[in-house]
């Protein structure tokens, strides 16, 4: 590794990671802005989308969101046995790109093929870049974690230019210069990695030793799946099967939840843990469910947030109409606004011995989620009476939201590696981000329900997720003052 140079002080590689985060998440986040308003949008007209219902819509979006997440476990099998993660972060980049630029040539086929692509290539790309993070730092747990937070960093900066470049280029001039957009922002991400690859040294270098003869028979298991993948793709592609996207979205939440069920309970029974390791392990399964809670409201800014804000909400700023996906801008200027002060918190409280658990920490998080959407419903109420109404109450919603994000997800990452059984940890980045896999597709599936009906279905769904966050930070508050010693 080159110790000459560093990187805010942590070793020189992070940069790689960092700018490679940055151009993914700036591809990831401004075609995700893009991707229900473009398939709602009027058929017809200046810049025509798809014309498709909301709940259509809302639960490819949603399918979408949480294969992208769910794919990240099979990345890291991939990663682990076959490639190692330096490797697996290439290729995924490479097909991220070539998903965009699929999503920029304007046919139904090609569509669908693009979202394929972007989701096969961020499992290849997103948790395996987080554990080559991890990998900079060779017992050094401190610097790790706040390696890990500059690292976040690049995720909302990322974001940011993402919802500035595409949403302007896909709203106001045309949905396919958007998706472009993504994908040259993607290539700038590879050309610098393969650049700047070298910096990594051996972190994430090499797969897991195994026989020559193990590897071959995992590259062919690898092997006949794509093709199996790739041969259903295509007949679906070319019109030989349809599927309903909401009974999809269904059949898939079941799906995720029974494998992350299972992956818990195999873990409980058959992993050989001893009682505290047990006693993590439940702590670990409510943190889970609170997390999938909190993306399904989370990733609601892209779907039903983001159709809120073209129908009913007044996007003018003197004179000028922006672009829809600015407001999400929102969430990470206030990631990257509030970030310093939620850790400076959490620091004061800890010389008082009063820093919250992990428990009660994810439970704040859900409360602000809870407090979101109850603005929301405040401004569903003022557009009945009135539509549109000022962009302050999506913005408020954003600030609320993002809060509860500062109080979840930076730590929820690095619990999840510490309280996991340690023998496990390779497979922990997966089950984390197999809880955003499921807030994702609920999300979608939540999304359509509520704009089925147009602004009047809107309230009930979200009472009823406000009423499932208040229950679920309920129990975690509960637990917090059971699991005493459960600090981040
Ligand atoms: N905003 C974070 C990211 O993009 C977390 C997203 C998630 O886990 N759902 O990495």
């Amino acid at each position: 590794m080159n110790t000459s140079n560093t990187f805010f002080g942590h070793p020189i590689g992070l940069r790689t990671l960092f700018l490679t985060e940055m151009w993914e998440r700036m591809s990831y986040y401004g075609m995700r802005a893009l991707l229900v308003l473009y398939m709602t949008g009027a058929a017809t007209g200046f810049n025509p989308g798809l014309g498709w219902s909301q709940v259509e819509s809302q639960a490819i979006y949603g399918i979408y969101s949480g294969m992208v997440y769910f794919m990240v476990v099979p990345g890291g099998w991939i990663a682990d046995n076959i490639l190692g993660h330096q490797k697996a972060v290439l290729i995924g980049a490479l097909i991220i790109a070539l998903g965009h630029f699929t999503l920029a040539i304007p046919f139904e086929q090609t569509f669908f093929l693009g979202l394929i692509f972007v989701v096969l290539g961020t499992g290849l790309l997103k948790g395996n870049i987080s554990t080559i993070v991890g990998q900079l730092y060779e017992g050094q747990d401190d610097k790790r974690d706040s390696g890990y937070t500059i690292f976040y960093m690049s995720i909302n900066i990322g974001s940011t230019l993402g919802f500035l470049i595409c949403s302007w280029l896909g709203e106001k001039i045309g949905w396919h210069w958007g998706f472009g957009a993504a994908g040259i922002g993607m290539t700038f991400g590879v050309i610098q990695y393969i650049k700047h690859r070298n910096l990594l040294g051996d972190a994430g270098m090499h797969p897991n030793e195994m026989s020559d003869d193990k590897r071959k028979k995992y590259t062919n298991y690898l092997k006949v799946s794509l093709i199996g993948m790739f041969s259903v793709i295509g007949a679906g592609l070319l019109g030989f099967f349809a599927i309903d996207p909401r009974f999809f979205a269904e059949q898939f939440a079941y799906f995720l939840t029974i494998i992350a069920g299972l992956y818990f309970l195999y873990l409980f029974i058959f992993a050989g843990l001893n009682a505290k390791e047990r006693k993590n392990l439940i702590l670990l399964f409510l943190l889970f469910i609170g997390a999938a809670a909190f993306w399904s409201g989370f990733d609601q800014s892209a779907g039903s947030l983001n159709i809120f804000a073209r129908d009913y909400t007044n996007l003018a700023i003197l004179g000028y109409e922006i672009p829809v996906g600015w407001l999400q801008f929102a969430n990470p200027v206030i990631v990257v606004l509030f970030a310093p002060i939620f850790a400076g918190i959490w620091a004061q409280l800890a010389r008082r011995n009063l820093d919250p658990s992990l428990p009660l920490k994810f439970a704040i998080g859900l409360l602000f989620m809870a407090l979101s959407f109850f603005v929301m419903i405040i401004a569903v109420k003022i557009a009945l009476e009135s539509s549109p109404v000022g962009m302050q109450w999506l913005l408020l919603t954003y600030l609320l939201q993002t809060w509860g994000e500062l109080a979840l997800s930076p730590i929820g990452l690095s619990a999840f590696s510490r309280y996991g059984p340690k023998r496990y940890m390779g497979q922990m980045f997966g089950l984390w981000f197999l809880a955003s896999a499921i807030g994702g597709v609920l999300a979608g599936l939540l999304g359509g329900e509520a704009l089925d009906g147009g602004l009047e279905t809107i309230s009930p769904i979200f009472e009823f997720m406000i009423q499932y966050y208040l229950i679920i930070a309920f129990a975690l508050i509960v637990l917090s003052f059971v699991i005493k010693t459960a600090k981040e």
